[in-house]
C-alpha cells in the first residue's frame, strides 16, 4: 500500500513538469472507491497550477477548484509525454498538452474527486481528521505529549490511527519506534515529554529516510514499489523477527496490535 514517503515522492516526479500545462481531455476507466463529481469536459482548457500533498492525498488545482486524489491500496500515478492507449488497469488520465497524468490502480481503492477547494467538500470532509504533516514545526514532543493525555491505547496504535501524525504507517511506526527506544505496546498517556521528544523527532527522521531513498529508486517505483522495498533492506526491526538487532544482539520480535503487525527488539525499546 502507497504510503505518505511513496505519495511525497509521486508528488515530486510530475508537480513541476505538470504546473501551468492546459488540460485538454479526462479519460475515465472503471469506477473508483468515489465518483468525479463534475463532468469530466468541464476540467477541460483549465490551467494546472502547484500540486501539493496532504496525508496520503494530492492536491491538484485548476483555475476552477481542484482534483483531489489518493493512491488507495494499489494505486500509482505517472506524468508521461508519451500517448500510449490506457490498459486495463489505467481509471483516469489527465491530458495536458505537456502529457498525460495517469492513476493506474487494479484494486480501484484510489481516487479521484473534484473540488471547489480544499476548504470546501468533499476535500474539506476527506482532510477534516488528518493529524499533522510530520514535516510541520508544530510536530513537536510538547504537541504529542498533549494529544496522547487520556489516551490508554498503545503508542503505535495511537500513531498509526493518523490523527496525531499523519505518515507513521505500519513500517515507519515500527522504525520510529525503535529509534526512539519505546516498546510499541508502551501507553501513550504515560510517555515522558523526553521521551515524546525523541519519538516526534524519530519519526521525521524516518519519514525523510523514506522519501530520500524513495527518490534514488523512483524509476521501478510504478511498478514495483522500489521505495518501500528499499527502505525495508534498512529496516532495523520492520519484517525481522527472529533475526538479531543490529544494535544491542537481542532477538527481533514479532506481536500484532490491533491485527496489524508490529516488530521491535524488547533488548531496546522500554516500556
Ligand atoms: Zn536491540
Amino acid at each position: 500500500m502507497p504510503e505518505l514517503p511513496e505519495v511525497e515522492v509521486t508528488l515530486r516526479s510530475f508537480a513541476e513538469r505538470i504546473e501551468g500545462a492546459t488540460v485538454t481531455d479526462v479519460r475515465l476507466g472503471k469506477a473508483l472507491r468515489w465518483p468525479l463529481g463534475c463532468a469530466p469536459r468541464t476540467l477541460v482548457a483549465q490551467a494546472v497550477g502547484s500540486a501539493s500533498r496532504r496525508g496520503k492525498y494530492l492536491w491538484l488545482p485548476l483555475q476552477r477548484g481542484g482534483l483531489l486524489m489518493h493512491l488507495g491500496m494499489s494505486g500509482s500515478l505517472a506524468f508521461n509525454a508519451g500517448g500510449a492507449a490506457p490498459g486495463p488497469h489505467d481509471h483516469f488520465d489527465l491530458v495536458t498538452e505537456r502529457g498525460t497524468l495517469r492513476l493506474t490502480d487494479p484494486r480501484r481503492f484510489g481516487a479521484v474527486v473534484w473540488s471547489s477547494s480544499l476548504d470546501a467538500d468533499p476535500a474539506r470532509r476527506l482532510l477534516a481528521r488528518l493529524g499533522l504533516e510530520p514535516f510541520d514545526p508544530k510536530f513537536t514532543g510538547a504537541h504529542l505529549k498533549a494529544a496522547l493525555r487520556g489516551r490508554r491505547i498503545a503508542i503505535k496504535q495511537a500513531l498509526l490511527a493518523g490523527a496525531i501524525v499523519v505518515g507513521a504507517g505500519n513500517i515507519y511506526a515500527c522504525e520510529a519506534l525503535f529509534e526512539a527506544g519505546i516498546d510499541p505496546r508502551t501507553r501513550g498517556d504515560r510517555l515522558s515529554l523526553a521521551r515524546c521528544d525523541r519519538l516526534a523527532e524519530a519519526v521525521r527522521d524516518t519519514l525523510s529516510r523514506a522519501v530520500e531513498l524513495g527518490g534514488s529508486t523512483l524509476r521501478d517505483f510504478r511498478d514495483a514499489h522500489g521505495m518501500a522495498g528499499e527502505f525495508q533492506a534498512e529496516a532495523r526491526v520492520y519484517g525481522r523477527h527472529g533475526l538479531v538487532c543490529r544494535r544491542c544482539c537481542g532477538t527481533v520480535r514479532r506481536i500484532v496490535q490491533g491485527q496489524r503487525a508490529t516488530f521491535f527488539c524488547p533488548g531496546c525499546q522500554r516500556r
